[in-house]
């Protein structure tokens, strides 16, 4: 088979049927039981924990499974009812309205995302109260009670109040649970945990078991504010899940509670429906006092663990910089040090904690003293100077220092030293190349302008001569571009040469030069001479005779006139025949 047929061919669909099984066998289990504790064979029972199972599986695993767990519930609905009721055709179609609202509130929750965590912020866990927790027992309310009032002659509200007290119930302590229980959420989080929180974990739960064991376990005292107050310390102390867990506890016990007419709810004596309603109040209050307050702080634990995670991170990086980083306190004193001092001031990050500003060393505290100065002086900018190292004066280290404001009020600075020798040499090359002509390699206008700028200061006598080639236009037209080329570089070789390193000559453009001669008109009238004289003797190709034309000027105080002149006088030796200085107006 060719490889791209290989990787095409899809792997076969596996049927995936033990989430639904799993779904159905609790449901079985929790219908069974609850059928047999809270009802009289012909009402609905007072909790209704299954359809929860069936939720959980619906949210943890893909729509696929859906039909797969809906059917299996209906059938462990059916088998449940069929082992425990009277029987009556109507039955079966329990576990359709069950299902029916099971796939009504699991289809809402899904619909904003393919993953959802029920409890994990409060939209989400309102929503899901909203949804399963009122919207879809309230649904299969009305259809159930419909059915029983037609199967067993019931009348309908109290059925649909025990109906929908016991659904409510049932999705809103136990769907979470399973679902994290399910989604492996619980394996993942005690994996998390240190073993001495596991140990608190436990004991927390114990604690909180035995405290609603005590208070679901005697009729005497209204406890019921004793389970609320272990399950807050368990939601501080051991999260979300544990909370979860710990409502379920309460919940059962509760409801145990309930089937033996015992614990504080019996205390009211007003009926068993009334009781699961008022019971089922007390976990929703329950639920939401102790779920925020677990979310509040899961996500104050994750913010201080990302947190933690970055400073370590910043930490590696810091450590790992190619820059040395210290940071001084208002009066100078370093208080930490990070990054390559070792390798860039030839400091121990050791010596230099705690060390005054101007006691670092000779290299870099004058530097860093001033620097600091000024830094504190102006907290808004950054403050630069280059340093060269006595032991190694080829590198340049770039210092930056700038104030450390905390609330407005300046509490030290923070430098940073940084090896900018390669950067220095690329900035001093790209500077270079923008007064540099490309062809000849001489400076080009640019460099001319900057020649002449740098220059003005000087009272020493100088001048300017410009010439040209002549008849440049016909060599190139006659012996072709690379050869004029050619000829443009042998003119600035001999120029460069006449005018050593007291004279600047540059190209101007074209076949045009430039030079800055710096001497009186006379000197300078003798190099421009030889300039002419030697460019004439040059023998680029052998028949191509070449000559320049040249303009001089006396520098002044004005370089734009003198420019300006000698311009004027290299037209002049054009006009008047070529190959000619000409140094005066006439
Ligand atoms: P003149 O004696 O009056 O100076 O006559 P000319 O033909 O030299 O006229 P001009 O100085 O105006 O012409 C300059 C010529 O130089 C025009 C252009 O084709 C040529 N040129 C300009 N830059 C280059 C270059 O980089 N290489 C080459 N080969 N030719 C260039
Ligand atoms: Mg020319």
């Amino acid at each position: 088979m060719p490889f791209d047929e290989a990787t095409l061919v899809a792997p076969p669909k596996r049927l995936t049927i033990a989430p639904a099984l799993v779904g159905a066998l609790l449901y079985f289990a929790f219908a069974t039981i609850t059928i047999l504790l809270t009802s009289d064979g012909r009402s609905h029972a007072t909790v209704w924990l299954a359809d929860a199972a069936v939720l959980a599986v619906l949210l943890s695993r893909p729509k696929s499974e859906w039909p797969l767990a809906l059917l299996f519930g209906w059938a462990a609905n059916l088998a449940a009812n069929a082992l425990t009721r009277d029987w009556a055709p109507g039955i079966v179609l329990y576990g359709g309205i069950n299902m029916g609202q099971v796939l009504l509130a699991g289809s809402i929750m899904r619909r904003k995302s393919e993953n959802i965590d029920i409890l994990a912020d409060t939209p989400t866990a309102l929503s899901f109260l909203f949804w399963a927790g009122f919207v879809a027992p309230a649904a299969g309310a009305i259809i159930g009670s419909a059915v029983s009032v037609v199967n067993y002659g019931e009348s309908f509200l109290p059925s649909f109040a025990r109906w929908y007290a016991g659904n409510a119930l049932g999705f809103v302590i136990l769907t979470p649970f399973l679902k994290s229980w399910f989604d492996g959420g619980y394996v993942k989080a005690i994996k998390a945990r240190l073993p001495r929180q596991r140990l608190e974990d436990t004991a927390l739960l114990f604690f909180h078991g035995a405290v609603s064991v005590v208070t679901f376990g005697q009729s005497g005292l209204p406890l019921l504010f004793a389970p609320l107050c272990s399950l807050l310390v368990l939601a501080i102390r051991s999260g979300r899940l544990a909370t979860q867990a710990g409502v379920v506890m309460v919940g059962v016990l509760g409801a145990l509670a309930a089937v033996y007419h015992v614990g504080p709810v019996a205390l009211i004596h007003r009926g068993p429906v009334f009781e699961a309603i008022f019971f089922q109040s007390y976990l929703a209050i329950m639920l939401a006092a102790a779920l925020p307050v677990a979310a509040l702080v899961a996500s104050r634990a994750e913010a201080l663990a990302d947190a933690a995670r970055r400073e370590e991170l910043l930490a590696m990086i810091l450590e790992n910089s190619p820059d040395a980083i210290l940071s001084f306190d208002a009066g100078g004193r370093c208080q930490w040090v990070e990054g390559a001092t070792d390798e860039l001031i030839g400091l121990s990050k050791a010596i230099c904690r705690d060390a005054p500003i101007d006691q670092l060393s000779v290299l870099v505290s004058p530097v860093l003293s001033s620097l600091s100065d000024a830094a504190l002086a102006t907290p808004s900018a950054s403050h630069l100077a280059d340093l060269h190292p006595a032991s190694l004066p080829t590198r340049t280290l770039e210092v930056a220092v700038k104030a450390v404001l905390s609330d407005d009020r300046v509490v030290g600075t923070v430098a940073m030293i940084r090896d900018v020798t390669r950067q220095r040499a690329r900035e001093r090359e790209i500077a270079r190349l923008a007064v540099t002509d490309p062809l000849t390699r001489i400076a080009n206008r640019a460099g001319f302008e900057e020649a002449i700028t740098r220059r003005r200061t000087t009272a020493a006598p100088a001048c300017i001569a410009i010439f040209d080639i002549d008849d440049f236009k016909s060599i190139n037209d006659r012996w072709g571009h690379q050869v004029g080329d050619r000829i443009l570089k042998d003119v600035a070789t001999v120029a460069l040469a006449i005018a050593g390193d007291r004279h600047f000559i540059a190209r101007l453009g074209g076949d045009e030069f430039v030079m800055l001669l710096e001497c009186d008109l006379a000197a300078g009238w003798q190099i421009i001479e030889r300039v002419r004289e030697e460019v004439s003797a040059l023998s680029a190709v052998p028949g191509a005779k070449v000559t320049i034309s040249a303009g001089i000027a006396e520098l002044g105080d004005d370089p734009v006139t003198a420019v300006e002149v000698a311009d004027r006088r290299l037209y002049l030796a054009k006009r008047s025949g070529r190959n000619r200085t000409v140094a005066d107006v006439f």
